[in-house]
């Protein structure tokens, strides 16, 4: 967290959060109003504006938001919306006030506006949450979030789990997720920048639920054929959780060329995945179970590569791979694998 020292230093920084957010993505270029045209611009000293280096238009970034004509530092305004989206409806004016080091009514003031432009949600809304949201990550705000272990962030996880998995990534609007998380247009926009943003925290999300359920199973210390029974389960979407996992697995399969993110994210959930076959793997040669018919490490890569080929067949419903196929399938080439008996793996087979 780099803060800037003085107040002048933050009003700087949020009048220039405005100017980017609003005018110029790249910080330095907009569009002139007068010459019609992109130019690069230049801050005016004392006042709340940027002229174009051409021209000498002035801009005013903050003159179309509701925070337009405030006499309230613009930093203040958004040390306080980074309260409030932190803690919807829970924050009160005197918290804000202590924070901010402003009065009582102010911070009431202050307080209230917010809460009514979240509540009315549209574009001051979405613009509330994308200033606050960078505010949070620039380190600038000065607020002192309260602890809520059901957080609108994790619920917002889940829920653009739940929806994107449902629909796909394309046809989810941000408001499909405010809905289902039970939180404003706003908080998306606060915390996410965008519908890719929100996929790869629920795509974490959701490999963070796998992993937790693969400690579980360590935990619980079930036996090492029985651990090899759990992970086959695990790896053909059959029930709701898995299915919805590997529906994320295809959105963000897709977005890899496009977003170096995806590739970074893809390549460390797998990892994490074949990392955690291989312990179990190797703890059945170590005590006598199994009697791989190659290298273990080279045994589970083989195990990884069908197990997904086979899932995403299952995933993308191709009419002769049903997951009781692919489960079958895949547990008689892990015993001949492994060297066991395939009745030991499926009772069935
Ligand atoms: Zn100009």
């Amino acid at each position: 967290m780099d803060r800037p020292a003085s107040d002048a230093g933050r009003e700087d920084a949020a009048l220039a959060l405005f100017w980017t957010v609003l005018h110029a993505p790249d910080g330095g270029t907009s569009r002139c109003p007068r010459c019609g045209t992109s130019r690069t611009f230049h801050r005016i000293s004392r006042r709340r504006a940027y002229a174009c280096d051409t021209c000498g238009t002035h801009v005013y970034p903050a003159s179309a938001t509701p925070f337009a004509g405030s006499p309230v530092r613009l930093a203040a305004w958004l040390d306080a919306a980074v309260m409030v989206l932190d803690s919807p409806g829970k924050i009160r004016p005197n918290r804000v006030a202590g924070a901010l080091g402003i009065d009582y009514r102010r911070a009431w003031r202050m307080t209230r506006r917010l809460e009514e432009i979240i509540q009315a949600g549209g574009e001051d809304a979405d613009l509330l949450g994308r200033l606050a949201g960078r505010w949070r990550d620039q380190g600038h705000s000065h607020s002192d979030p309260v602890p809520d272990p059901g957080s609108p962030e994790d619920r917002i996880r889940i829920a653009a789990c739940r929806i994107m998995a449902q629909r796909g990534v394309e046809a989810t609007r941000i408001s499909d997720i405010a809905r289902e998380a039970g939180v404003s247009n706003a908080s998306i926009h606060y915390y996410f920048r965008s519908k890719d943003e929100a996929l790869l925290a629920a795509f974490r999300w959701a490999g963070d639920q796998l992993h937790a359920t693969l400690q579980h199973l360590r935990d619980e210390n079930v036996g090492t054929l029985e651990h090899v029974r759990r992970l086959l389960e695990l790896s053909i979407p059959g029930d709701q959780g898995v299915y919805e996992e590997y529906l994320l697995w295809l959105e963000a399969w897709g977005r890899v060329r496009r977003h170096p993110a995806f590739l970074d994210e893809c390549a460390r959930m797998s990892r994490r995945w074949t990392d955690a076959v291989l312990d179990v793997f190797r703890a059945g040669v170590e005590d006598g179970t199994f009697s791989p018919v190659a290298h273990i490490d080279e045994v589970c890569e083989r195990y990884v590569a069908i197990s997904e080929s086979l899932a995403l067949r299952a995933t993308l419903g191709y009419s002769h791979m049903t997951a009781r196929t692919a489960r079958r399938l895949l547990a008689r080439f892990t015993a001949e694998q492994l060297g066991i008996p395939i009745s030991r793996l499926d009772p069935d087979n």
